[in-house]
């Protein structure tokens, strides 16, 4: 905080924790050695964290006011707000309740209460809590070691915490408790069931109003609802939890996103591969899935004695098909792509939507090269999001790049130092080449090398982690890939794994959100209702699907024995793009008469030139 004011008050004043020497700290905290400080404040997912986390404990100040001998579990922050489990005895909480408890939090808040933090000894704390009936926090005391316990103090209210916090409650302006839920003391329904309350705050009115906003826009575009409304998938007791069906109108927009993928990456001189969707245990062994990551796999079957899993990743099998190809440094890169369906192992509890599936296709290619070649292939996948961005019209995205910790060489991450440095360099390049935003966040890469997450907001500004990049150092060797290199040796290739369209599943999730089930010309299940006036027209109006079907163009006709203004409020409902009114007069000239969805009447024009017009529009979509 000395720091901060030492800058400016200004800042100082929206300090709300500080991260020194890679961990996050009360902003007053004395610093006693020689240390990187970065200050945290609202524009930092950290900073974020900390208030919300503070606010949490604020939260447990206005309960107890309510509630006397109310006893506490855990409360931390969560990505959109904080919780704190509770167990509030005979009392029962339910939303009514939350007007009161706000209003007392925002009075408390005002106060400007500082969050006092305060070492303990280990008979203390038990004595503390002993005396207070909060039989949770002895629980939790028990697994603490002496010496390593805190209080954190604010108003009235103590509570057992290694924090950290922010300086004082006045940051907290706007608040709102936002759902109650049950959950049992330490995730054990052997243990008794808190009840769970969560909320979210911000430092400014306004801002809780836009995120109220968005959350009454999310609701309404929701990909469950939606995606039932236009028939693209569902759900089936007997096929099984998160494993979806995906309807016609869903298969389109599957073949229309495959279409799109093999073509760029055709041009991006990819070659498509096609592999099983089961393999041997030896296999998964070789790769390192298991043992480390079979909780995630479906159990194995077995077959003549063998046990065979189902891939939860397509890399070993496309490991195995490089190998096979024995090639040079001349043939590198090589890149295989496949749009591989993977099966992994999600709880129940877990499963939500399409958002979170049991099967998934996935957007895969795993790129093989030189370390001479890494930058112009790693710039050329990047150069493919940003492609893909402007297609989607996602605007807003971040970079999130895990590097390594040197100090953990040999452990957490592969021993090899001047690689990781050199490649992070190269990644750290591109991404700052392209003009991308980017953040850098040490010692969260994969054991086997530096991964990208790509972040994307959606049009009504949710965020959604879509696909992961990966540079890979190690695997490539375990599975004893080699090339032959110009000096006549064997080397091994580096390899990048990357899925910029992630998977089908999340992937058009995050659409049908995105574009409110409004799907651009290109993608749309149905992209032309024709909507004969009168039963008399009906043969035209096939005559016109059969033109618009020969040319590429999806169509169907609405032949109901229904009033045309009752077809046309039909399809606006079912976001069909265009509508070709056809009647006495289109029929004679071979003309129809165009609508737009939501933007009403087109005029008249020829059948082959509304073909054209279709066909420019989509071309100029796709041509980003
Ligand atoms: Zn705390
Ligand atoms: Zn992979």
């Amino acid at each position: 905080m000395e720091i901060a004011k030492s800058i400016s008050e200004g800042l100082a004043r929206n300090v709300l924790a500080a991260k020194v020497n890679g961990q996050v700290i009360d902003a007053s905290r004395p610093i006693n050695e020689n240390a990187t400080v970065q200050l945290l404040t609202w524009n930092d997912d950290e900073g974020k964290k900390t208030m919300w986390h503070s606010s949490a404990h604020l939260m447990a100040e206005a309960l107890e006011s309510f509630y006397p001998g109310v006893k506490f579990g855990i409360g931390p922050p969560v990505d959109h707000g904080f919780y704190y489990d509770v167990d509030l005895g005979e009392n029962k909480l339910t939303l009514e309740d939350f007007k009161k408890i706000e209003d007392k939090m925002l009075e408390l808040a005002r106060k400007a209460n500082q969050y006092v933090r305060k070492e303990v000894n280990k008979k203390d704390a038990i004595k503390y809590f002993e005396e207070k009936g909060d039989n949770y926090k002895l629980d939790l005391i028990k697994d603490l070691e002496d010496g390593q316990i805190t209080f954190y103090s604010q108003g009235e209210f103590t509570d057992l915490c290694r924090g950290p916090h922010i300086p004082d409650t006045s940051p907290i302006k706007a608040i709102k408790l936002t759902n109650i839920a049950g959950a049992y003391w330490r995730g054990d329904e052997k243990n008794k069931q808190l009840t769970r309350i969560y909320g979210i705050t911000f430092p400014k009115k306004s801002q809780l109003d836009e995120y109220l906003q968005m959350l009454e826009e999310a609701k309404k575009r929701d990909h469950r609802k939606i995606g039932k409304e236009l028939e693209m998938f569902t759900f089936d007791d007997d096929v099984g939890p998160g494993l979806p069906l995906w309807m016609p109108n869903g298969a389109v927009v599957i073949e229309s996103l495959e279409a799109l993928a093999k073509k760029t990456e055709q041009k991006a001189g990819y070659k498509r591969v096609r592999t099983p969707h089961i393999a041997r245990e030896n296999m998964y062994k070789i790769s390192g899935h298991l043992p480390y990551y079979e909780d995630s796999m479906f159990p194995p079957m077995v077959l003549e004695g063998d046990k065979y899993y189902l891939k939860a990743m397509n890399c070993p099998h496309h490991h195995k098909i490089f190998k096979e190809l024995n090639p040079s440094y001349r043939d590198l890169p090589i890149r295989l792509a496949e749009y591989g369906t993977c099966y992994r192992y999600e709880q129940s509890g877990e499963l939500f939507g399409l958002m979170r599936v049991r099967c998934l296709q996935m957007n895969d290619a795993h790129i093989y090269c030189t370390r001479e070649q890494f930058a112009d292939e790693f710039r050329a996948v990047n150069d493919m999001y940003l492609k893909y961005f402007k297609i989607f019209g996602i605007e807003k995205y971040v970079m999130r790049f895990s590097t390594h910790d040197p100090a953990k060489l040999g452990k957490k991450y592969v021993d090899n130092a001047e690689l990781w440095l050199k490649t992070e360099d190269m990644v750290r390049r591109v991404l700052i080449d392209s003009n991308i935003p980017y953040v850098e966040v040490p010692d969260e890469g994969a054991f086997y090398g530096p991964k990208i997450d790509v972040q994307v907001w959606s049009a009504i500004g949710r965020e959604f982690t879509l696909a992961t990049n990966q540079v890979d150092f190690a695997v490539p060797a375990r599975f004893g890939l080699v090339f032959r290199n110009a000096n006549n040796e064997m080397e091994t290739p580096i390899c990048i794994h990357r899925a910029p369209l992630g998977t089908h599943e999340r992937f058009i999730g995050f659409l049908i959100e995105h574009y409110a089930g409004n799907f651009p010309l290109w993608l749309s299940p149905t992209q032309v209702a024709i909507l004969p006036i009168s039963e008399k027209h009906n043969d035209y109006a096939k005559k016109v699907l059969q033109l618009l079907n020969n040319s590429d163009i999806r169509g169907l006709v609405d032949s109901r024995d229904e009033k045309i203004g009752k077809k046309i409020r039909d399809s606006e409902i079912k976001k069909i793009p265009y509508m070709l009114i056809v009647g006495e007069k289109e029929a004679m000239e071979q003309m129809v008469a165009v609508r737009q969805h939501g933007q009403g009447d087109q005029g008249s024009i020829k059948v082959e030139e509304f073909i054209s017009r279709v066909k420019n529009e989509i071309s100029q979509m796709l041509d980003a």
